[in-house]
């Protein structure tokens, strides 16, 4: 299926599930405000997690920014806070943005995997927590109010949406 664009993109998923890849295959990199992105700007690099408050208000002032105006806005982070997403979706609501979100999964041992070959893994245990969070997000993304719900394995590419490309 496409995926409007102009768009609110917001993006679900597991460290090394392959969100911030599948973003940057897609789109151009000032249409993506990513956490980890903002934790290297305003903080020591993208792991430094005492930076998360202040990348946090960056992007949301960022989202906020760039939906206003009606610009593609990929939202790069975890995406497992319910109220943060809800949030989003009601800018772009009010923008008359498309909103949809994306939910990047790879199974498990793939994850574990891709997540032990980086610099910093992620400890087995919060990837294991991360995956029940995304199971609990999954259910609610349902009676969120998304335009649409995408759901990309990044491990079978053959399932890989498209983008629409501006008329
Ligand atoms: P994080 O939440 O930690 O930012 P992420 O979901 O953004 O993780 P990526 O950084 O995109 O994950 O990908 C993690 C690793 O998996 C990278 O090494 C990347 O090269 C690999 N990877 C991502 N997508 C794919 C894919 N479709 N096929 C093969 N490898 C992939
Ligand atoms: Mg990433």
């Amino acid at each position: 299926m496409a995926i409007p664009d102009p768009a609110l993109v917001v993006l679900v998923g597991a460290s090394g599930s392959g969100k911030s890849t599948w973003a940057a295959q897609r789109y151009r990199p000032a249409e993506v405000v990513s956490s980890d992105g903002l934790r290297g700007v305003v903080g020591s690099g993208p792991a430094d997690l005492d930076a998360s408050t202040d990348a946090f208000a960056v992007l949301e002032a960022v989202v906020s920014a760039r939906v206003g105006r009606r610009l593609t806005t990929v939202v790069d982070t975890l995406g497992f806070d319910t109220t943060r997403r809800r949030s989003w979706l009601t800018a772009a609501r009010a923008a008359g943005l498309p909103a949809v979100a994306v939910v990047v999964t790879a199974p498990t041992a793939v994850c574990r995997q891709r997540n032990a070959a980086r610099d910093r893994p992620v400890p087995a245990k919060v990837l294991a927590q991360q995956l029940r969070q995304l199971d609990v997000a999954r259910a609610d993304l349902a009676a969120e109010g998304w335009d649409d719900v995408v759901v990309v394995d990044t491990a079978d590419t053959a399932t890989a949406p498209s983008i629409e490309q501006p008329s």
